[in-house]
């Protein structure tokens, strides 16, 4: 008689307490896709986005993602020298 009875109500519990311990499992991820030059897949539970690399055609670890973020490069102060804007000028006028 037990057999008969349906077990989806203790996979739902399951699924509850699991989501609190331990957050979302993010079993049900989407197929990767691009915007703005950044591919990813998002989980349909929890809407979480996970960065996905269409070289190696897997999720990227958090490390991977850090070494990807582009240098912040030393800002250039605007040459005030009068020569320089002259050069500047004069190269506008060529482009
Ligand atoms: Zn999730």
């Amino acid at each position: 008689m037990l057999a008969t009875i349906d077990m989806s109500w203790l996979r739902a519990i399951y699924n509850f307490f699991y989501e609190i311990f331990f957050g979302c499992s993010h079993d049900h991820l989407t197929r990767p896709f691009t915007l703005h030059a950044h591919s990813y897949k998002v989980c349909l539970d929890c809407g979480s986005q996970f960065p996905y690399s269409l070289d190696k055609m897997r999720l990227l670890h958090p490390w991977e993602i850090a070494k990807q973020q582009p240098r912040v490069t030393e800002l250039t102060p605007i040459p005030t020298h009068p020569q320089a804007q002259e050069d500047y000028s004069r190269t506008k006028a060529i482009a």
